[in-house]
C-alpha cells in the first residue's frame, strides 16, 4: 500500500512550481515531518504538509517516491506549520522558500546515523531550583508591571524609559514561565546579537541553574554547526530558553509560552530579503497560534503562549495597538534610582546652528561641554551617521565629483586607506593624485563622516589634558573599525574599562550598550531625517536620539550631569520638543495625527513591488503594465487598493542596475492582502511577454519599512 503526501521543498519563488508538490511514499507520515526527497536530478529536503486521500491530476506515471525520513526527528510543530503557512501567504512567498529557509541549512547533509549521534549528544539535564538569594527587589514600577502582565492575556507592549529596567522585567516573566511548567519553552528576541552582548549575558548568569544546554543561541553569526545544534535542542524540547535574532522566530519551539522582543521598533526585524517577513508582527502572530487549542482540543485556557513587546520608543504600529486597547500597555517611565541623580534623563540641549560660526562642525558651546566632561575624567559619545572621513571628493575648479560610476551615488572618501570606496555596490579604487576630469592637484573633500570627526576632534581638543595630566584618548567605532570579528567586543571593551574620552561613532554607538560613565551625547547632524521623502524617517530620528540619551548617565556618581546636546538648523521642529521633555507619547500622538491624516501606516497598509532591469524603461514598464493588467483583469478587491505609478528608487543605479518600484496602498488590510495573492500570477504572466523579457527581478515588499 502507498501513501500520497503533499511536501515542501525549497522551491525559488519565480519557478512555477510554487505550492507544495506531490510524492508517493511507502509509510504513513505525519504532517510536519522531514524527509528526503527526488526533486528534478538532486535530492533535497523536505516538510510533509499534507496527508492526501489520493494522486490527485498528477499522471502516476510522474509520480516520485519519498526517498527517506529523518528518523528520530519529531514531526514540526502544528503551531510552526501554521507560521510558515501565514508567513508565506501573507508575504507573497512560496511555502517551500519560507518552510526550508527557516530550517538549518545542515539538516538537509545529516545522514541518519549522524543524526542519531547529535541526538543522543544532547542529554536532558535535571534542572536545578533557582539561586533566588541574590535576586535585586524590583522597583514599584517594575511590580506593577509584571501584575498587569500577569493579570492579562492580549499581547503587552512594555514602555519603559531606558534604564527603567525592562531587562529585568524580561528575566522575572520569563523565570515564572519556565518555572510552572519543566517543559516551558521561551524564546527571547533582540535586533543585532553582537550589539546586545550584555543581555545575552544577564540571560545566561540568571539561568545558569538551568545548565548550558538548555539555554541557547540561534542568530547568523553562529557556524553552520552550531546553529543545527541550538535548533536541534530547541526542536527536541531541551532548549528552555532560546535568545535569537529576528531569525529565531522561525525556530522550532514545541512548548513556547513566552515570546519577548526587546526593542521591538528596531528595523532589523523586518528581513531585507527573500520573504520580506516582520518577526515582531509574525512574534505577535506566532503567540496567537500558540495559544490555540492543540490537536483539536477544545480548553482553550489550558495553554497559553504570551508576547511581550519591548521599548523605550516603541513603533508606532505597536504604539497605536496599545491605544485602541488590542495591545495591553505597560508603563515603566522612571528609571532606576528614581529621582536622586542617577535615574534622571538626561538633560536635551538643542543647539540652533544658525546661531553658530559658518561651517563649524561642532558647536563651540559643545566643544566646551566635551572639555569639562574631559576634565572630570568622563566620557562622552558623539554620533553621525555617515562613515568614512568625507562623503564626496571635489574639484572645485572643473566641478568633478567622486560619482560611482556603476550607482547614483558618491563614492566615500576614506583617508585611512586612500580609497574611494561606493558603499552600495564596493567599488573601490585609490584616490586619483589630480583630478581625473581637469588635472588639477587640489581635489578636496567635502563634508564630513566619522573618519573625519575623529580626526577634526583630534584637533579641536588638542590642547586639552585629563585630569592626570596623560594624553586625550579618542576612539572611533562603526562599520569600518569593527569589520573583523572580536574588534567590536574589544573596542566596547576599552570604552567599559574608561580608556576613551570621546567616543566618535555611527548610530550603532547609539544602541543599547549600558555604558557607565557618559555623562554626554550629542547628535551632530540628524537634519536630514526631518525633511525625508520617507514617513518613517522622523519616528526613527526620535527613537534614535531618546536611544542615544539614554545612553547619558547611567551611573549613579554622575547622572546628575548628564546632557543630551543635538546640533540642528531647525530648532522648532516639534521632534525636537517632544525630545526635549523625553515625550514619546506626546511625539508619538502628533506623528499618529499626521499618519492618520495621510491614510498611513498604521492606519493604512501599503505594498512596495519593486523591478529591477538594464533600464528604467523597462523596469518601469513592467510594474505599470502589471498594474494595468490588473485593472482590465478586475483582480479582487482592486477597487480597494490604489496602485501609484511607477518611479525609480531613491538611490535608482546600483551596480549597473536600474531600479524601480511602485507603491501599492489600501486602507484596509484584507483587501490589500487579496489583491496581492491575486496579482502574483499577473506579475509572474507580464514577466513573460517579450518586452519585459530583460527584467532582471522583481520582488513585492509587504508592509515596508522605507519607501
Ligand atoms: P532598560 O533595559 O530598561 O534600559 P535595564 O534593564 O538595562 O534597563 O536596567 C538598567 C540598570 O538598572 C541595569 O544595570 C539593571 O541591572 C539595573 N536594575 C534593573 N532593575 C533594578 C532594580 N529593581 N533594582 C536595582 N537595579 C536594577
Ligand atoms: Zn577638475
Ligand atoms: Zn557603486
Amino acid at each position: 500500500m502507498s501513501y500520497w503526501l503533499s511536501i515542501v521543498v525549497a522551491t525559488p519563488s519565480h519557478s512555477t512550481v510554487a505550492g507544495p508538490l506531490t510524492y508517493r511514499s511507502e509509510s504513513l507520515l505525519p504532517p510536519g515531518g522531514l524527509v528526503r526527497v527526488p526533486l528534478g536530478k538532486r535530492e533535497v529536503l523536505g516538510v510533509v504538509w499534507e496527508v492526501l486521500a489520493d494522486s490527485g491530476d498528477l499522471p502516476l506515471a510522474q509520480a516520485r517516491s519519498v526517498l527517506g525520513a529523518l528518523d528520530g526527528l519529531a514531526p514540526l510543530p502544528e503551531a510552526w506549520r501554521g507560521l510558515v503557512g501565514f508567513t508565506a501567504a501573507y508575504y507573497q512567498r512560496s511555502i517551500g522558500e519560507v518552510a526550508l529557509a527557516a530550517l538549518p541549512p545542515q539538516l538537509r547533509g545529516l545522514s541518519a546515523v549522524q543524526l542519531a549521534r547529535r541526538l543522543k549528544r544532547t542529554p536532558a539535564a535535571d534542572a536545578e531550583t533557582p539561586d533566588t538569594t541574590n535576586l535585586i527587589a524590583l522597583s514599584p514600577e517594575q511590580q506593577r508591571a509584571i501584575a498587569e502582565f500577569d493579570a492579562d492575556t492580549r499581547p503587552a507592549l512594555l514602555f519603559g524609559a531606558t534604564g527603567s529596567g525592562k531587562t529585568e522585567v524580561y528575566l522575572r516573566a520569563a523565570a515564572k514561565v519556565l518555572a510552572q511548567d519543566a517543559s516551558a519553552q521561551v524564546l527571547v528576541m533582540v535586533p543585532e546579537i553582537n550589539l546586545t552582548p550584555q543581555l545575552q549575558a544577564r540571560f545566561e548568569e540568571r539561568f545558569a541553574h538551568l545548565g548550558k544546554a538548555q539555554v541557547v543561541a540561534l542568530h547568523s553569526g553562529l557556524t553552520p554547526a552550531q546553529r543545527l545544534k541550538s535548533w536541534l535542542a530547541a526542536h527536541a524540547g531541551q532548549a528552555r530558553l532560546v535568545l535569537g535574532t529576528r531569525m529565531a522566530v522561525f525556530a522550532s519551539l514545541p512548548n513556547l509560552r513566552l515570546i519577548v522582543v526587546d526593542e521591538e521598533h528596531d528595523p532589523s526585524y523586518k528581513q531585507q530579503e527573500g520573504a520580506r517577513y516582520s518577526a515582531r508582527d509574525l512574534a505577535v502572530y506566532r503567540a496567537m497560534l500558540e495559544s490555540a487549542p492543540k490537536d483539536g482540543g477544545t480548553d482553550k485556557a489550558a495553554v497559553r503562549c504570551r508576547v511581550l513587546l519591548g521599548s523605550a520608543t516603541p513603533s508606532l504600529e505597536s504604539w497605536q495597538a496599545t491605544v485602541t486597547g488590542r495591545y495591553q500597555r505597560l508603563t515603566m517611565s522612571e528609571r532606576i534610582g528614581g529621582e536622586a541623580g542617577a535615574g534622571r534623563l538626561p538633560l536635551v540641549r538643542v543647539v540652533d546652528m544658525n546661531h553658530q560660526p559658518k561651517n563649524c562642525t561642532i558647536a563651540p558651546p559643545l566643544l566646551d561641554a566635551i572639555g569639562q566632561r574631559i576634565a572630570r575624567g568622563e566620557q562622552s559619545l558623539i554620533f553621525l551617521n555617515r562613515r568614512g572621513y568625507a562623503p564626496v571628493l571635489a574639484c572645485h575648479d572643473c566641478g568633478w565629483k567622486s560619482e560611482c560610476p556603476h550607482c547614483s551615488a558618491y563614492r566615500v572618501f576614506h583617508k585611512i586607506d586612500r580609497t574611494l570606496r561606493c558603499h552600495h555596490c564596493g567599488f573601490t579604487e585609490r584616490v586619483p593624485r589630480a583630478c581625473p576630469s581637469c588635472g588639477n592637484i587640489d581635489i578636496a573633500p567635502v563634508g564630513k563622516g566619522t573618519e573625519r570627526l575623529e580626526e577634526h576632534i583630534g584637533e579641536l581638543l588638542a590642547g586639552v589634558t585629563r585630569a592626570d595630566g596623560s594624553l586625550l584618548r579618542i576612539a572611533r567605532i562603526d562599520a569600518d573599525t569593527t569589520r573583523l570579528k572580536g574588534a567590536l567586543e574589544s573596542q566596547l571593551a576599552s570604552v567599559h574599562a574608561g580608556e576613551v574620552d570621546v567616543l566618535v561613532g555611527t548610530q550603532m554607538i547609539a544602541k543599547g550598550h549600558d555604558f557607565r560613565h557618559i555623562t554626554l551625547v550629542a547628535a551632530i547632524n540628524p537634519d536630514n531625517a526631518l525633511f525625508s521623502s520617507d514617513f518613517r524617517a522622523p519616528e526613527r530620528l526620535f527613537g534614535l536620539l531618546m536611544q542615544a540619551a539614554g545612553r547619558a548617565g547611567r551611573d549613579a556618581d554622575h547622572g546628575e550631569a548628564s546632557e543630551m546636546w543635538v546640533q540642528t538648523f531647525h530648532p522648532q521642529h516639534p521632534l525636537f520638543g517632544a525630545l526635549k521633555k523625553h515625550d514619546y507619547p506626546a511625539f508619538a500622538a502628533q506623528e499618529l495625527k499626521e499618519r492618520e491624516a495621510a491614510g498611513m501606516a498604521p492606519f493604512g497598509f501599503s505594498a512596495l513591488v519593486r523591478a529591477e532591469a538594464r533600464t528604467q524603461d523597462v523596469a518601469q514598464g513592467f510594474l505599470n503594465a502589471a498594474a494595468q493588467a490588473a485593472q482590465a483583469q478586475q483582480l479582487p478587491a482592486h477597487d480597494a487598493v490604489t496602485p501609484y505609478p511607477a518611479v525609480p528608487m531613491t538611490i535608482q543605479r546600483v551596480a549597473n542596475i536600474e531600479r524601480a518600484q511602485m507603491l501599492v496602498e489600501s486602507p484596509s488590510r484584507a483587501a490589500l492582502q487579496r489583491f496581492l495573492a491575486a496579482w502574483q500570477p499577473v506579475l509572474h504572466e507580464t514577466r513573460q511577454q517579450a518586452e519585459f523579457k530583460s527584467l532582471i527581478r522583481w520582488a513585492i515588499d509587504v508592509d515596508p519599512l522605507a519607501i
